[in-house]
Formats: structure tokens, sequence, C-alpha cells
């Protein structure tokens, strides 16, 4: 357990949380709304600092992050915990446990631990995900800092709800991100995922603006957010902050309270990748579809192909010194060797 960042005490009994939109005013002996910080007389804490959950080495493809050091091994850890509800959430066992099951858990891990291991796995990147990153703050931030010291950068999967005064903390050693567009309608973020979808956009022009890597994804959920203009106005407001953000058009399957609706049609995510084309973005890729063409970079130039890969794994690599080998076209990324 941990005193909180990013919150101010109210009077006695009472705080505001700013860590992410919620913004939850609480109550002595209450918790927020994520259910892992909890205000004891008058004071914040983190109940997950400093418990690992989950910690696995990924492909870095599996995040996904596609223009960022490809082929690297991302050393990808999580605490219980989230700020949203979705009733589609693939991790729920783990992201619900405080409200489903009222229990924390998790194996006491320190900062400098998790950025030595993630060092000594030759890992590229640490990622924080699995889980909501944000509602673990203080375990990232401290670990973030670590690991730059080892030359290992900081990757963030998050829903994007944080707020701006958390990512200023964080950004000097915020290196990427996949965030979360769930849906650009404001009723599926307050009915499906329990939040407001203009603070996700807000997050997404203020980690441009900052200089971090961004890759967007979003799970294409039949007659939820699948609708031809909803994904025109996404494409849109993706291709008017920078038509060289890769977006992931990934493919739903029933899990936790969403059950009653059946997986996504593959003919629906090329669909929705050729919205996404037309509407000006350069790379448009297809999730949990694998063996599918729209896994693969093209260069937005000339079509050539740059990156093969299958499922997570990178089957060929031809990107010469950031550019393709045929045209000579700068491909936007951040490259190996
Ligand atoms: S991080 Fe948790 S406590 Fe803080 S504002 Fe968000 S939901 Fe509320």
């Amino acid at each position: 357990m941990k005193e909180a960042y990013l919150y101010e005490k109210l009077d006695k009994e009472r705080v505001r949380c700013f860590l992410c939109n919620h913004r939850c005013l609480i109550k002595a002996g209450d918790t927020g709304i994520c259910g892992v910080r909890q205000n004891r007389s008058g004071t914040l804490y983190s109940l997950v600092y400093p418990k690992i959950i989950a910690q696995h080495v990924d492909p870095i493809e599996k995040k996904p992050l596609f223009h960022f050091l490809p082929g690297s091994r991302s050393y990808s850890i999580a605490t219980v915990g989230c700020n949203f509800k979705c009733v589609f959430c693939q991790n729920a066992d783990i992201s619900q446990m405080p409200s489903d099951h009222h229990r924390i858990m998790g194996q006491d891990m320190s900062p400098e631990e998790i950025a030595g291991d993630a060092s000594r796995s030759h890992s590229a990147t640490i990622s924080y995900t699995y889980t909501e990153p944000t509602v673990f703050f203080e375990l990232a931030l401290d670990t973030a800092r670590h690991a730059v010291k080892k030359g290992v950068r900081n990757v963030f999967v998050t829903n994007g709800y944080m707020t701006e005064e958390c990512l200023k903390e964080i950004y000097p050693d915020l290196h990427a991100a996949n965030v979360d567009l769930k849906a650009f309608r404001d009723e599926f973020y307050k009915e499906q995922c329990g939040a407001k979808l203009k603070p996700v956009l807000n997050t997404l022009e203020t980690m441009k603006k900052m200089g971090v890597w961004l890759e967007v994804t979003t799970l294409l959920i039949p007659g939820l957010n699948d609708g031809e203009e909803e994904l025109k106005e996404l494409a849109r407001f993706l291709v008017q902050l920078d038509p060289n953000i890769p977006w992931h058009i990934s493919r739903f399957h029933p899990t936790y309270h969403l059950t009653g609706v059946s997986s996504t049609p593959p003919r629906s995510i090329q669909r929705a990748r050729r919205i996404g084309q037309e509407a000006g973005l350069r790379y448009v890729y297809s999730g949990n579809l694998p063996g599918d063409e729209g896994e693969k970079t093209f260069c937005h130039q000339c079509g050539e192909l740059l990156i093969d890969r299958f499922g997570f794994s990178v089957q060929k690599y031809r990107i010469e010194k950031n550019r393709c080998p045929k045209c000579e076209t700068e491909i936007p990324g951040v490259w190996g060797a």
C-alpha cells in the first residue's frame, strides 16, 4: 500500500482523486470507482502497490503495437482493477476482481525488481497492460523511471481515461501507447463502459502533442459500434489527428456480460478497414484474425510489403533505415536496428 499520487484533500474526511477523468470524490473509508484507491482517514492510498497479478514476456505485436520496435519483447505487467466497467471485458477476472469479488490479490514486486527482471529478460520495453495502467499509476510511474535508467522503454495499453495531470507526470518516461477507442458514440461509453467519450479523445490529442508514439485499437462489436457513419466519423477524427496513426480493428468474441452477441464476422473487419483507408488512414490493421492480409504492413506510398506477420509473429521485416526498400519513402514509426 502506498499513498496515492494525484489527489487533493478537501477537508478532514473527503479527498478528490484526479488520476482519471472520473475525478472521484471519496469519503473516509470508501474507494473510488476503480476499487483500488481508498480514503483512509483523509489520506488516499493505492491498494495495489506493488501487487502484480499478471506478468509475462510478450511480443510487442500483442499489445498491439505494429510500428514500434517490431519483433521485440515486451515485459508485461498488471495489477487488479479498472476504472471502466466494460460489459465485454476480455480480462474481467482480474480487471473487475475488486468490484466483482471484493478481493485485491497479487504478488509483491518492487519497481526496481520489475525493471531489473525486464532488463534481464532482454525486453526492449515494459508494457503496463491487461488491466488499466492508470489505476496502478504509482507502480507504473515508479517502475517506468527505473526502467529508463536501464535502457528499457515504457508502453501503456490503456483506455485513455487518465487526466492531463496524469499524462504530464509520466510523459517524459512514456514512449508509446496503444489507446482503445472503443466507439465514437458517447452512449456506447456510458452504457457499455460506465464512462464518457470526450476525455478519451482529449487523451489522444494530448499524447499526440506530447510526442508519445500512438496506435489505436477498436474492438468491433456487431450491432453496438460497427455502424458505417460511426466508423467514418471515428476514422476522420484519427485522420485529422494524424493519418500515420495505425488503427487496429479487432474481432470481438462473446465474453463476460456480453455473451448474447456473436463474434464479429471477418467481412465486418474488412469493411471497417476499408472505411479507415478511404478516410485517409495509411495503416489500418485487423486484429484477432490470424493469417489475415490486414496483419501485414505495406508501404503507404508504393504498396510494397514491408512487414509480414502471422498473428503476433513477425515473419519478414524489410524496413531499412526507417524507409521502404523499394521507393525509399520514410515509414512512420519507431523502428529497431
Ligand atoms: S483512478 Fe480510481 S479513484 Fe481515481 S478518479 Fe479514477 S476511478 Fe476514481
